[in-house]
């Protein structure tokens, strides 16, 4: 695009945001003037309002088309892909499972023969799934009082050394993926706020998040809710009222299942000699012991304060590696990513 296109590119857009100030300040006046008139003013007030935003979106639509905004976007392309390669990073993390079953119950087929299908209106709503557990009154009721003991009975979770296994590194995943989620929000904060003032003040205050899309980063799922549920539901014979124990296993409450199956392993008879459980705690402490830094590559939060650190076994817990301090290292998350199931 030569010099003078861009002159009138730019042009362009300083005319439609003088427009728009234009319009502000018309805006202002219209009210003060309707509002002596009296009736009209609530009119008045909404045709503005209607012009202001129709012109507001012929700005954004050619602000985002023109080349200041791609050149922009251009000079942090690199530091977008990073946050993007991140946050699938943290999608993966999130989707970690606690499932291990100690018994194959097999396979059947299950189909409604009746005449006329009917169902109970309830009973339609019902979906069956496997973290749903259909129960009778008293049990409903006894899983919210002891929430992992009814879990690991009759979700058929065995108390073994390969279980704890699974939900630490499952607990060790989801912490990761939260932490992750901060630090990436912090990343992207911090790179719009190095383009802020290029960008118009109107589409980085009130627009912000469509500026986020139109500058290529992903969406982050921040809300949605990805810890496994477990479900206790009972549905009187009537079909009239039903009653639900949802036990969630979101950071804090596998934090007590790790403690609660390790106690149930009883470390004291076991092998594990210094077996060490995968809690908040020793995640901090190996990552201080390691100085905040990528054991493989190098990198630490000094020179990138947002960088995501994991916690990764040297051996495998695959290959036979165990859960000690001595075993465990922090690992940045590219790093930890690469190495699978490797020894390093
Ligand atoms: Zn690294």
């Amino acid at each position: 695009m030569s010099q003078e296109q861009i002159e009138t590119e730019g042009c362009f857009l300083r005319f439609i945001m003088a427009a728009l100030h234009t319009i502000a300040v018309l805006f202002v006046v219209v009210w003060l003037c309707s509002s002596l008139v009296g009736l009209c003013s609530l009119i008045a007030i909404v045709l503005t309002v209607i012009i202001y935003i129709f012109f507001f979106s012929i700005f954004e639509f050619f602000y985002y088309r023109s080349k200041a905004f791609l050149a922009i976007k251009h000079s942090i392309d690199k530091n977008i892909e990073k946050c993007n390669l991140l946050n699938k990073h943290i999608e993966d993390l999130k989707s970690a499972s606690v499932k291990i079953k100690s018994t194959d119950f097999g396979m059947s087929d299950y189909r409604d023969e009746s005449v006329y299908n009917y169902t109970r209106p309830e009973l339609k709503k019902l979906q069956y799934d496997e973290h749903v557990y259909d129960c009778s009154l008293s049990v409903c009721k006894n899983a919210q009082q002891q929430p992992f003991k009814y879990l690991c009975k009759y979700f058929d979770f065995e108390i073994s050394e390969e279980f704890l296994n699974n939900i630490e590194s499952a607990l060790n995943d989801f912490s990761a993926a939260e932490q992750g989620k901060v630090l990436l929000i912090q990343e992207r904060n911090r790179i719009i706020n190095s383009i802020k003032e290029k960008v118009p003040f109107l589409l980085v205050k009130f627009r912000q998040n469509k500026l986020i899309q139109k500058l290529g980063f992903k969406f982050i799922g921040f809300n949605d809710p990805y810890f496994p549920k477990y479900s206790f539901r009972y549905v009187s014979p009537g079909c009239n009222s039903s009653m639900v124990c949802d036990i969630v296993l979101d950071i804090p409450n596998l934090e007590k299942l790790v403690h609660y199956v390790a106690k149930g392993i009883d470390y004291k008879n076991g092998i594990q000699g210094q077996r060490v459980l995968m809690t908040t705690s020793l995640r901090e402490k190996i990552k201080q012991r390691d100085h905040y830094t990528c054991q493989h590559c190098g990198l630490s939060i000094n020179q990138e304060p947002n960088l995501l650190l994991e916690i990764d076994h040297i051996i495998p817990l695959s290959k036979g590696g165990m859960t000690t301090e001595d075993n465990l290292q922090t690992l940045c998350w590219k790093c930890n990513r690469h190495k699978g199931n490797k020894i390093y």
